[in-house]
């Protein structure tokens, strides 16, 4: 576990964390009574919630804001798709396994926490401050690296282990075996050596109808969807580009061993969004918008690959200009994701934006960025931005013969010269009969240099010959080489496609993570301070005490704040005002409103801040007034106590 702060400078303790995520239902292991399935997961009311305002969120960010085409494409996919689109052949992670148990490992996942653990166990054997020292998690985990027992490494190896686990993610199949056995890395549950790695296929293929006559698979990602709509988007947006299109749904990947819970899962929400933009101007309109306003931190392949993980932080038009990122709209994309993120509430210096390595890179990505978010788990991608080319569109073109191209009209027309060579047709047919359009193929593939070295030896009385495979060279009895002038207002090229692509579930858990604290001297209670817009549920209602005379004001108030589309839950249990504020600070609700036997007389209620605690108090519009003006970023909490006033009066038994 790596070790991570909250915002109060204390550890973060996973172990505590996740029992409260259990606790409030954010999400539970799916199929639990049977035994659960590791990789598939259940949200529950606050999970469901928050994520819908992740979603939302998104698309404002990114589909309304950039006017995106918006698609829901089908999940379930033909074979012939997933195999034109090369994920039969190479969507596939490295796996060993333990022969005397059968149990599964992935091959990099493997070596990364061994040697991670290593290097912890080194650290600990030479008396480093290791904070979770205490946590039960790790003993656990500890208890199982059987290897890793008081181990001391000396400076080279640990420099070594450094290099690898920089480089963790570029190594093949047969690299990684070789790390296995040259490092003596063997299953962390009994010890056993572990066989030699083999490729495993990450979709889960079907049967698509009642025979086994139409294969098929769940999607392992939504884009292709996406590509092959392409050429009804691009008529929906009047033949006009660049644009974009974007989706929001389910995607499947068999993971080999997944046990980090959301952060790898077999099914998890995708937001991807697909930007289709002509090769030869990668350039976007909105880019002077970021370039000098928006700094990211990077950790570009050129660090990578001297074994160093070591950040630096620049502004997304430097980086664009000195190329280390490629192109405008690549640049842009990186600046958006980052803003996007640091919208929803996730620590800006929790965030990097890392280069993937030559061998990493999927086999259709030309460039590729990962947004990087740090967690107890490690940098996590959460986001990756990839540069695909043209490759999609231009496999699924070659095997479907349907064109996927724009074509762009030419103003003016682009017009030039070029040297034309006609062969009389009425020589070349009786005279080379089968063998004629063998002769008009090599004709056709004289370069105009040379074309132009034939005419002018035509002028001069010479004799025109031409290589052809199988005839040799062969006389141009009647061919005429001059040289025309020619024009086209159309342009057509193959789109090259820009490819943010976001995991729901790994922003939202890594999210849960940056906004977790527990107020000093009360660890045991923690509290999600999500940003009221991200926050599940907005209001919790609590009446003084579940006595009848507060119900008709809790009814009234419930049914003004459905109506202002305000979310909002009552709690009337009879737990102490303190207890039950508790409760909801695990929930992360930003706004706590209390019920008292002040409101029974002047209609006055209060109004409490989640993270300061503090309250104000006013009628049930102007309470409601202050928590629309916050949830629409007109005001902030600040102008209501500068309005109001501070409220003291109310003593809160926690
Ligand atoms: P990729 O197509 O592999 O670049 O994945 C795109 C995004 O999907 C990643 O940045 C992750 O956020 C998310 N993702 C990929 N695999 C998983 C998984 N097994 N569980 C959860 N999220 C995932």
């Amino acid at each position: 576990m790596t070790t991570t702060t909250t915002k109060t400078g204390d550890p973060l303790d996973r172990g505590t964390l996740d029992t409260l995520l259990r606790k409030r239902l954010f999400y539970a292991p799916a199929f639990e009574i049977y035994g659960g399935v590791s990789g598939l997961y259940d949200y529950g009311p606050p999970g469901c919630s928050l994520q819908a305002n992740i979603v939302d969120a998104w698309r404002r960010h990114f589909v309304l804001e950039e006017d995106m085409l918006e698609v829901d494409c089908a999940m379930l996919t033909p074979h012939d798709v997933l195999k034109t689109s090369g994920h039969v052949d190479k969507f596939a992670d490295w796996m060993c396994k333990d022969p005397k148990t059968g149990e599964i490992f992935r091959a990099d996942h493997i070596i990364e926490e061994i040697l991670e653990a290593r290097l912890k166990c080194d650290k600990e054997a030479r008396g480093a401050t290791v904070l979770e020292k205490e946590d039960a998690d790790k003993k656990k985990r500890k208890k199982k690296l059987k290897d890793t027992q008081a181990i001391k490494l000396d400076d080279k190896v640990i420099q070594e282990y450094q290099d690898i686990l920089a480089k963790i993610d570029n190594y093949s199949g047969e690299e990684l075996g070789k790390l296995i056995v040259d490092h003596g890395i063997t299953s962390p549950t009994t010890g056993n050596p572990l066989e030699p790695p083999v490729l495993f296929n990450l979709m889960f293929q079907t049967s698509i109808g009642p025979t086994t006559n139409h294969p098929g698979y769940l999607r392992p990602e939504t884009a292709q969807g996406q590509f092959l709509i392409f050429n009804r988007l691009y008529e929906f947006n009047n033949l006009r580009t660049p644009f974009a299109s974007a989706s929001i749904g389910k995607s499947f990947r068999n993971e080999i061993s997944p046990r980090s819970g959301l952060l790898r899962v077999r099914e998890f929400l995708m937001a991807e969004i697909e930007h289709f933009v002509d090769p030869l101007d990668k350039k976007h309109p909105r880019f002077p918008e970021v370039a000098d306003k928006v700094s990211l931190r990077f950790l570009p392949r050129a660090i990578q690959a001297e074994g160093k993980t070591t950040t630096v932080e620049k502004t997304i038009g430097e980086v664009v200009e000195e190329g280390m990122v490629d192109n405008e709209t690549l640049g842009y994309f990186l600046a958006r994701i980052h803003l996007f993120l640091k919208e929803l509430g996730i620590d800006p210096e929790k965030v990097r934006f890392r280069q993937h390595m030559p061998n990493e890179m999927a086999h259709y990505a030309a460039d590729c960025w990962d947004a990087e978010l740090l967690t107890s788990y490690g940098w996590i991608e959460c986001v990756g931005c990839a540069d695909r080319s043209a490759y999609d569109l231009t496999v699924h073109s070659n095997k479907t013969g349907r064109q996927l191209v724009v074509r762009e009209t030419l103003e003016p027309p682009k017009v030039w010269e070029e040297w034309d060579m006609d062969v009389d047709k009425k020589w070349l047919g009786p005279k080379f009969r089968k063998d004629a359009k063998k002769i008009e193929d090599a004709v056709a593939r004289i370069s105009q240099e040379d074309r132009e070295r034939l005419a002018a030896l035509q002028v001069a009385g010479g004799k025109v010959f031409v290589e052809v495979e199988g005839l040799g060279s062969v006389e141009l009895e009647k061919v005429t080489i001059e040289k025309n002038e020619k024009s086209v207002n159309v342009r057509e090229y193959t789109p090259n496609v820009i490819e943010p692509s976001f995991g729901i579930g790994r922003i939202l858990y890594s999210l849960i993570e940056h906004i977790y604290w527990s107020r000093p001297g009360d660890e045991a209670r923690g509290v999600l301070s999500f940003p009221p817009k991200i926050a599940p549920i907005k209001i919790l209602i609590v009446p003084l005490s579940n006595h009848p005379c507060f119900a008709p004001i809790v009814t009234a108030l419930s049914a003004k704040i459905r109506r202002a589309g305000i979310s909002k839950r009552v709690d009337d249990s009879s737990a102490s005002i303190g207890k039950r504020y508790a409760r909801n600070d695990e929930l992360g609700t930003p706004f706590g409103i209390t019920v008292d036997f002040q409101s029974l007389e002047d209609g006055t209620i209060t109004l409490r801040e989640r993270d300061g605690m503090k309250q104000v108090r006013g009628t049930q519009d102007e309470v409601i007034e202050i928590v629309r003006g916050i949830l629409g970023g007109h005001s902030t909490f600040d102008d209501a106590l500068a309005k109001f006033g501070e409220f003291q009066g109310q003593e809160l038994d926690e």
